[in-house]
């Protein structure tokens, strides 16, 4: 491996911020004991508000973008690492305060890397990604709250997204029947291959949510927060759960508390980033267990890294469809 590698590289001017592709050589790698080859990376949404600043992601400058990465270890001072190992790193504010995987290279905190777990390549690691990832703690969390596919359907919004698109495949995979939602009805067919055995429109959770409606969802899984979020937590089943992580409708919660309280329903806020390596290993496993990994061909495609900068426009537009793997140039 040549000394000199290709990154992304954001700065701050007074103009505002920037984003090149550039040459940077090992002198330019943040402090870590472990050095990887980064094979892939991928686009979570995170990284195109990050990629576009429109949204303060990134909080040190100059940093390379990419929240998470897939790769071979080239040299480690790390006890648990060696030469050779693969490896899968997202979150600890990898791509926001630490320099991430939109490089050939990275150097990072040994602790923050976790070995790819058998059954999964470098490349299905990067198609699941941080969003893939945070779809399995989304199903941990209801699981884990006791709900069952007999207790009924589970709704999953946003779900031609990346987080959704994984998340339907996973809650079919583990026998729930699942109901998707999306502004997308073209993507039914996907949908429906995922494994969605309904899909709604996301017209109809738009509206200011009424206090209580109908009990429709044993569990749901939500990335849009909003009024999306209200109309789903008013139509959770008695006792059920949501488990939400994103914003992409709003970072607003216009709801009221008649479903905790007359329903005794429960909100879990699903972190990616914070979570313990314990729970990181636990969700990656499962991910190469519970995740029919033929499907991820289906619900990813793969972008040169040249074309970072368009896609960080069309994630934030809602244009990418399930997940965007990043090959990283040898
Ligand atoms: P994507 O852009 O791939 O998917 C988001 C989907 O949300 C879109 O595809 C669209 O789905 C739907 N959507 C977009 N705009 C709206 C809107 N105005 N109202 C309702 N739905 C909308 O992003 P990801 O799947 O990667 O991430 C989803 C969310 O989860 C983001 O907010 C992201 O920041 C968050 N996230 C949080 C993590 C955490 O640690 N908590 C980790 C990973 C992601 P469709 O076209 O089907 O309607």
């Amino acid at each position: 491996m040549p000394n000199q590698f290709q990154a992304y590289q954001i700065n701050k001017t007074e103009a505002g911020q920037t984003c090149e592709l550039k040459q940077l050589d090992d002198t330019d790698l943040m402090d870590g004991d472990v050095t990887v080859k980064v094979e892939y990376s991928t686009l979570n949404y995170k990284d195109g508000l990050a990629l576009t600043g429109k949204s303060s992601v990134v909080r040190t400058f100059p940093l390379t973008p990419g929240v998470d990465f897939a790769g071979t270890v080239i040299s480690s001072e790390h006890a648990n690492f060696s030469t050779g190992d693969r490896v899968v790193l997202n979150g600890f504010g990898v791509g926001e305060v630490h320099s991430g995987g939109y490089a050939q290279k990275a150097r990072v905190n040994g602790d923050w890397l976790i070995q790819l777990p058998d059954g999964l390549n470098t490349r299905q690691a990067m198609a699941i990604g941080t969003a893939g990832y945070t779809s399995m703690l989304c199903v941990i969390a209801l699981e884990n709250h006791g709900i069952r596919p007999d207790d009924g359907d589970i709704l999953v919004t946003g779900a031609a997204g990346g987080v959704g698109s994984v998340a339907v495949a996973i809650m079919n995979k583990l026998g729930y029947r699942v109901v998707a939602t999306t502004g997308r009805m073209e993507e039914k067919d996907y949908l429906s291959r995922l494994g969605a055995a309904d899909v709604l429109e996301r017209a109809d959770f738009a509206a200011k949510a009424k206090p209580l409606y109908k009990e429709l969802w044993a569990g749901a899984i939500d990335v849009a927060g909003g009024n999306t979020l209200a109309n789903v937590l008013s139509q959770i089943k008695y006792g059920g759960a949501v488990a939400a992580c994103g914003l992409a409708e709003s970072i607003e919660l216009p709801t009221s508390v008649a479903p905790f309280i007359l329903r005794g329903i429960t909100l879990y806020g699903v972190d990616s980033v914070r979570v313990s390596l314990d729970k990181r290993v636990h969700a990656w496993g499962r991910l190469a267990q519970d995740l029919d990994l033929k499907l991820l061909e289906d619900l990813s495609f793969e972008l040169d890294f040249a074309d970072l900068p368009r896609a960080a426009e069309d994630i934030l537009a809602g244009r990418i469809r399930g997940r965007a793997i990043i090959r990283i140039p040898d």
